[in-house]
C-alpha cells in the first residue's frame, strides 16, 4: 500500500511524536490520553480505546481499559475486542452501533467504521487498540499503518506500567478533595487531568460517556453505567453503559433495565442515601440486586447537585473484592468533581430540549408566526407565515421588513393599506401594547386577523413583537351565512305565515261571498306553497351538502323535459314571451329526469322573477361546440342549455357570488321580489352531480344568460 508523500510524511511525524510521548515520565493513563489526542490530528476517529492486561497489577485485575477524551456514547463491543485479541491480526471493518432500546434516549442505530489492532510483542499479547469513526474513509490505510507503527511502543509502555503498579496504593495523609478524601499521588494527578477534560463537554451524553470511561480506567472495573435519578417517580433512568456484554443492534435485551425503582439495587441505595457505597461480594448480599447476573463486586457513587443525587455512577466487576478503599475514594472524588459539569450539561440539555419542542410547535402551527424586532424586521417566521399572506411563491427580499416589504407586496390586494401601516407604527409607538387587527385582502378575497404581542428578553426588556396571523375567511363566511340564513328564513317564513294567518282568521270570523272565499283560500294556498318550497329548498341544500343525493340516470331526450316544464310554467309566463329553440337532431342526455327538471325550473323561474316588466325569455338547447366550453370544462360530448332573459341583470361584482348559499343581490328590486338565495346553489350542485358545469354572463339593466351542460348518453348506455 503506498501513501501520498505528504500524508506519509505527516504520518511519520505523528509516529515520532507518539514515540516521544509514550516514553515520557507520566502515568500511563495520561500518556495514553495524550496519544489519543495526537492521533486525532492524523485520523478522524470518533472514539478510541486501549484494552490491556497488566501482568502485575492489583491482585485479580484481569484487564485495564483507557479511553480517548472524544467519547461516543455508544458502548464498546467487548466480544469484538476479544475476537481481535484472539485473531492476532489488525482488522478494519464496519460495525453497527446501538444502545439498548430506549437507553440514552436520542441515540439512533448507526453504522460505523472500526479498526482493531492487537498489541503483540515478544510472543505475548499486551493489549488491543481500537478506533471507531463515522466513515470507513476516516479509518483507511493511513490509520492502519500508523497503528502498526505504534504497536511496539505501546507494548513497552504497558509492560513498564505493569511493573510499576504495586506503587499504586494509598500513600500520604493529605486531603485533596472538599470532603477530605485522601488520594494517592497518581490518582490525584489523574483526577486533575480528568477535571479539565470534563469541563470542555457540554453535551449530556458525551459528558456521561467520558465520565464513565474515566471511572472505568481509574477503577479497573469491567463494566459500568450511569443513570439519572428521577426523584418524582423514585426511579433510576439508565443513560449510558459500558462492558455489560455486546450491545444488541435490534435493542434485544442484554440484561440491562432501562428504568427501575430506586428501592432495588445498590445504585438506588446510593441515590437515596446520597453517598457512595461499595459491596465487595454481592453473592453474600442477597438483598441487593446486581446490575447484571455475573457481577460480584459493585460500587455506586451518587453525583450530588444542590444536596441531592442527580445521577449515579455504578462500577461492576465479576471479581469479588475487585475494588479497594482507594478506588472508592477516587470514584467518590471523581463524582464530586463531576457535579458542576453535570449540572451545566443538564441545564444545557433542558434548554436544548425546550427550544427543540418550541421550535417544533413554531414550525407546525397553522397560524402564521413571525418574530419581529423593534424596527419591524422579521427575525424568524414559520412556514405558515408566508402561506397565510399568500407569499409562498413571492421572491422575498431578505431581511424581510413588515412595513417596507410586506405592505408593499400586499398593496394591490389590501382593502385598506392605511390601516395596516397605522397598525405597524402604532406598535412601534407603544411597544408594550398588545394589538389586534383584521385585514381584508382582495383577489382572492381573504380576511386575516393579526395579533401582535410584545416580546421580551430574560431581563424583561422589550425586544420586538410576535405577530400571529390567522386566516379567518371561513369563520367570517360562516358568520355571514348564519346571519343571512336567519334573516332570510325569518322573512320568508313570516311573510307567507302572516297572510295565511290573516286570511284564515277572516274566514273564521266573518261571512264572505263564495267568490271572496275562493280568492282568500287561493291566497292561503299560494302562500302555503311558498312555505313548502322554502322547506324543500332547505332540505335540498342539506341533503346535497351531506352527499346524500343519488342520481337515477337514464338516456332521456331533453325536448320532453322542456315541454313538460313550459306547460307547468304557463301561468307565470303570462307576462313574458317565451322563445324555445331546440336543435334537431339532438342526442339524448344521460340524466336524472327530476333533477334536470328542477335545474331548468329554477333557471326559468329566476328569468321570469327577475324580468318584472315582461320581456323575452329564450331557451336554447343544442350540442356544445368546443368554442362554447372553457378550457377547464371536462372533455367529452355535452348538450348545452342556455336560458336568456331581458330582465334586471346582475352587476359584475355580484356575479361570482350568486352561486353561494343564501346569497341574494341586495337592491330594492330583489328585496321586493323575494327569494331565499338557495335556488342557484342547489342548481349548480345538481348540474355538477351530473358531471356538467353551469355559468352565467350578465349586464346590469340589460339581462342575463345562464348556461349549463349535460352529458350526452353514449351509444352503449343508449342501447343498454
Ligand atoms: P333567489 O332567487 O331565491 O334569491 P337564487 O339562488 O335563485 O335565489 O339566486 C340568487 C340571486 O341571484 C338572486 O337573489 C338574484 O339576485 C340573482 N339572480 C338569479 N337569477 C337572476 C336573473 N335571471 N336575473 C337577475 N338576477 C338573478
Amino acid at each position: 500500500m503506498t501513501l501520498q508523500p505528504d500524508r506519509a510524511n505527516q504520518a511519520l511525524a505523528t509516529v515520532a511524536e507518539a514515540t516521544r510521548l509514550l516514553h515520557a515520565e507520566r502515568p500511563l493513563a495520561e500518556r495514553l490520553h495524550q496519544l489519543f489526542e495526537l492521533l486525532h490530528g492524523a485520523v478522524r476517529y470518533r472514539d478510541a480505546r486501549l484494552t490491556c492486561w497488566l501482568q502485575s497489577a492489583q491482585p485479580g485485575t484481569a484487564r485495564q481499559q483507557y479511553y480517548s477524551d472524544a467519547a461516543w456514547p455508544y458502548p464498546w463491543d467487548d466480544a469484538l475486542t476479544r475476537q481481535i485479541a484472539v485473531s492476532g491480526a489488525i482488522s478494519r471493518r464496519s460495525v453497527v452501533l446501538s444502545a439498548e432500546a430506549g437507553v440514552a434516549t436520542q441515540l439512533p442505530i448507526t453504522q460505523a467504521a472500526y479498526i482493531g489492532a492487537p498489541i503483540f510483542w515478544g510472543g505475548r499479547l499486551w493489549g488491543v487498540l481500537e478506533l471507531r469513526a463515522d466513515y470507513s474513509g476516516d479509518l483507511g490505510p493511513l490509520a492502519e499503518e500508523l497503528l502498526t507503527a505504534l504497536l511496539p511502543q505501546l507494548a513497552v509502555a504497558i509492560a513498564e506500567e505493569g511493573n510499576r503498579l504495586p506503587a499504586l496504593t494509598i500513600s500520604g495523609q493529605t486531603s485533596d478533595t472538599p470532603t477530605g478524601l485522601t488520594l494517592a499521588p497518581a490518582q490525584r494527578h489523574q483526577l486533575a487531568a480528568l477535571t479539565a477534560s470534563l469541563d470542555d463537554v457540554l453535551d449530556l451524553h458525551a459528558l456521561l460517556s467520558l465520565l464513565l470511561r474515566r471511572a472505568l480506567e481509574a477503577s479497573g472495573a469491567e463494566a459500568g453505567a450511569i443513570s439519572l435519578v428521577d426523584h418524582e417517580r423514585g426511579e433510576l433512568v439508565l443513560q449510558i453503559y459500558e462492558g455489560y456484554g455486546s450491545p444488541q443492534p435490534t435493542g434485544l435485551n442484554n440484561g440491562l433495565r432501562q428504568r427501575w425503582s430506586w428501592e432495588t439495587g445498590l445504585a438506588g441505595r446510593a441515590a437515596r442515601g446520597g453517598r457512595a457505597l461499595l459491596v465487595r461480594d454481592l453473592s453474600r448480599e442477597p438483598g441487593i440486586k446486581p446490575m447484571q447476573g455475573d457481577v460480584r463486586a459493585e460500587l455506586a457513587a451518587p453525583i450530588m447537585i444542590d444536596g441531592r443525587a442527580a445521577a449515579v455512577l455504578v462500577l461492576d466487576s465479576p471479581r469479588s473484592a475487585a475494588f479497594g478503599e482507594e478506588v472508592l475514594s477516587f470514584i467518590r472524588a471523581l463524582a464530586e468533581r463531576a457535579a458542576k459539569p453535570l449540572s451545566r450539561a443538564l441545564h444545557y440539555q433542558e434548554a436544548l430540549e425546550s427550544s427543540l419542542h418550541l421550535g417544533q410547535v413554531f414550525a407546525s402551527l397553522p397560524t402564521g408566526l413571525a418574530l419581529i424586532d423593534t424596527n419591524g424586521k422579521v427575525l424568524r417566521a414559520n412556514p405558515a407565515w408566508s402561506t397565510v399572506w399568500g407569499l409562498a411563491h413571492s421572491p422575498l427580499r431578505t431581511p424581510f421588513h413588515v412595513s417596507l416589504d410586506l405592505i408593499e407586496i400586499l398593496l394591490p390586494r389590501l382593502g385598506d393599506p392605511l390601516a395596516l401601516t397605522e397598525f405597524v407604527s402604532e406598535g412601534q409607538r407603544a411597544p408594550e401594547r398588545t394589538q389586534q387587527l383584521n385585514v381584508r385582502l382582495n383577489n382572492p378575497a381573504q380576511e386575516l386577523q393579526i395579533l401582535s404581542v410584545p416580546t421580551r428578553d430574560s431581563q424583561r426588556a422589550i425586544t420586538g413583537r410576535l405577530w400571529a396571523v390567522s386566516d379567518v375567511t371561513r369563520e367570517r363566511e360562516v358568520d355571514r351565512l348564519k346571519s343571512e340564513f336567519v334573516s332570510i328564513v325569518s322573512h320568508e317564513l313570516r311573510t307567507p305565515l302572516t297572510s295565511i294567518l290573516g286570511y284564515t282568521e277572516l274566514l273564521l270570523n266573518r261571512d264572505f261571498s263564495t267568490d271572496e272565499r275562493r280568492q282568500f283560500i287561493n291566497t292561503v294556498y299560494v302562500e302555503a306553497g311558498r312555505l313548502s318550497q322554502l322547506v324543500e329548498d332547505l332540505l335540498g341544500v342539506s341533503r346535497l351538502e351531506a352527499g346524500k343525493v343519488k342520481l337515477n340516470r337514464w338516456p332521456i331526450p331533453l325536448r320532453q323535459i322542456v315541454e313538460e316544464l313550459t306547460t307547468q310554467l304557463n301561468t307565470q309566463l303570462a307576462q313574458h314571451r317565451m322563445l324555445i329553440a331546440i336543435a334537431d337532431p339532438l342526442p339524448p342526455v344521460l340524466v336524472d329526469r327530476d333533477k334536470v327538471k328542477q335545474v331548468l325550473f329554477n333557471l326559468l323561474n329566476n328569468a321570469i322573477k327577475y324580468s318584472p316588466d315582461g320581456g323575452q325569455i329564450t331557451l336554447e338547447v343544442r350540442e356544445a361546440r368546443p368554442a362554447d366550453l372553457s378550457v377547464e370544462h371536462p372533455p367529452g360530448r355535452w348538450v348545452l342549455v342556455g336560458v336568456r332573459d331581458q330582465g334586471l341583470g346582475i352587476a359584475a361584482e355580484d356575479l361570482p357570488r350568486i352561486w353561494d348559499r343564501f346569497y341574494r343581490v341586495d337592491n330594492t328590486n330583489t328585496r321586493r321580489i323575494g327569494g331565499t338565495g338557495l335556488g342557484l346553489s342547489i342548481t349548480r350542485a345538481l348540474v355538477e352531480l351530473h358531471g356538467g358545469r353551469i355559468w352565467a354572463t350578465s349586464t346590469l339593466g340589460v339581462g342575463s344568460n345562464f348556461f349549463f351542460t349535460l352529458p350526452v348518453a353514449n351509444e352503449l348506455t343508449r342501447r343498454g
